[in-house]
């Protein structure tokens, strides 16, 4: 989050007040019953989610998984590795940030999503934005969940935001994970410069045509969401978004405030001004908790949220696990819920080969086919692929699965370590781009000498 002292967004302010009176109008017309009349009463230059509030209580289930903290940790850890390795930050500028981009690019790109890189200019350097699209959903509608991947020069930012982006990804990586099929678009991103006064997530909005920017239905901002004495802060600037996320930290008894602290201060502060509606989550910086946030929510009174905030010490140590892991839920709860969208479960059809192909000891790859016909459309972003290999030393063997376009889906590496027998695994794999109906393929290497094995049969399940 950016600097009380850094350049604060003249306009950021002006418009908030604009939002407020729009998001009160809004809420008026739905207390009188009036939810058409919200639509007149709402400026068309600020948007407001109230037709979400004009249907009662927001659904917070909407069938998000839990996300495992232990795998927003691990991106951390990397994160600290990646600050470890250049001098000590992620910085706009310096290279950390960029190994930083190329870290969770990485990680996207791996699960299916489709990548963009934006460049753009600050203080002399070149800056990134990483933009992720999940292929799908209805792109008049868009769900947008975003937070900043630089630190300040002073640190490795691992809680100021490596916090945030790292609750995003892995929310990400979920959609991914569940073969989540969203009604509405769904769209991720990690913005550059923040530190130097939200320089790319404004870059990002100048860019949008004005018909782009109404496409975006919410942007959800999430700067800071694991501080070590932590409070759990709900944007207020949009009512339904608002409401959404309180409803869903009540659900779960966990008080809330709404944020001040950050006004104008992270990436939500562009989108707000172009008129779209934005929520988020905060859970501190160097305010002081009094004694009645500590009595509810823990942690200690009298001492800063994070005291290491802009600091060298925002370390991996600088974390608290439990409001990292319940703010990283509550981001999915929320991306699920907005996307309203299903998990669509398989159609069932299952084809298999059942021949028997022996595999060469330290070989070449041999394959198996499975020809599948009257599918329609694409194959499932979880299909699954049952593999029963008899191998008397597991590790040797690669294995994918080949899509009829020809391209290979790692369902498991070599390990010289692995020395169990057979493999039998179901694997599931994001084939969404793949046309259902063609030859798939399952192909298997075996890369070192003297064990030796054969595909005993294997099978898709759409
Ligand atoms: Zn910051």
């Amino acid at each position: 989050m950016l600097e009380l002292t850094g350049p604060l967004n003249g306009p950021a302010r002006r418009s908030r007040a604009v939002a407020l009176l729009a998001t009160g109008a809004a809420l008026t017309a739905t207390l009188l019953g009036t939810a058409s009349g919200a639509a007149h009463a709402v400026p068309t230059t600020a948007r407001t989610t109230a037709a979400t509030v004009a249907k009662g209580p927001v659904k917070t289930k909407a069938g998000a998984p839990a996300i495992p903290v232990a795998n927003v940790k691990a991106h951390l850890n990397q994160l600290q590795s990646i600050a470890n390795a250049n001098n000590g930050n992620r910085a706009h500028g310096r290279s950390g940030y960029k190994a930083s981009v190329d870290y969770v690019k990485g990680k996207l790109d791996a699960a299916g999503f489709t990548t963009t890189v934006q460049q753009f200019s600050a203080n002399g350097s070149t800056g990134y934005n990483l933009i992720a699209d999940w292929p799908g959903g209805d792109t008049d509608h868009v769900v947008f969940a975003g937070s900043h991947l630089d630190s300040v020069s002073a640190g490795p930012g691992i809680n100021d935001n490596g916090s945030g982006s790292a609750g995003v990804l892995e929310v990400a990586l979920a959609v991914a994970r569940e073969g989540y099929k969203p009604d509405k678009h769904l769209r991720f991103g990690w913005w550059g410069a923040e530190e130097l006064g939200m320089v790319g997530s404004q870059n990002y909005v100048d860019k949008l045509s004005s018909a782009d920017r109404s496409k975006i239905d919410a942007y959800l901002n999430f700067d800071m969401i694991g501080s070590p004495n932590p409070g759990y802060y709900v944007y207020g600037y949009d009512a339904g978004l608002q409401s959404l996320f309180e409803n869903w930290f009540a659900a779960k008894n966990i008080a809330t405030e709404v944020d001040h602290e950050g006004d104008g201060r992270s990436d939500h502060a562009p989108f707000q001004n172009a008129g779209i509606p934005v929520g988020g989550l905060f859970s501190g910086a160097d305010y002081i908790k009094t004694a009645d946030q500590a009595q509810k929510w823990g942690g200690t009174a009298g001492r800063a949220f994070d005291a290491c905030y802009h600091r060298s010490c925002d370390t991996y140590a600088n974390l608290n696990d439990t409001a990292l892991g319940t703010n990283s839920d509550a981001i999915a709860g929320a991306v699920w819920s907005l996307s309203g969208g299903t998990t669509t479960p398989p159609s069932g059809k299952v084809f298999e080969n059942k021949a028997r192909v022996d595999i060469p000891d330290a070989g070449p790859a041999i394959e198996s086919p499975i020809t599948v016909s009257g599918v329609t459309g694409n194959a499932p972003a979880a299909l699954k692929a049952g593999v029963d290999i008899k191998h008397t030393y597991r590790g040797d063997l690669t294995v994918d699965l080949v899509g009829p376009s020809g391209r290979a889906y790692r369902l498991k590496d070599s390990s010289a370590n692995d020395s169990a027998a057979d493999v039998n695994a179901t694997f599931s794999v994001n084939a969404s781009s793949e046309t259902a109906n063609g030859t798939w393929k399952l192909r298997v290497q075996d890369v070192a000498a003297q064990d030796v094995g054969y595909i005993n049969g294997w099978k898709l399940t759409f």
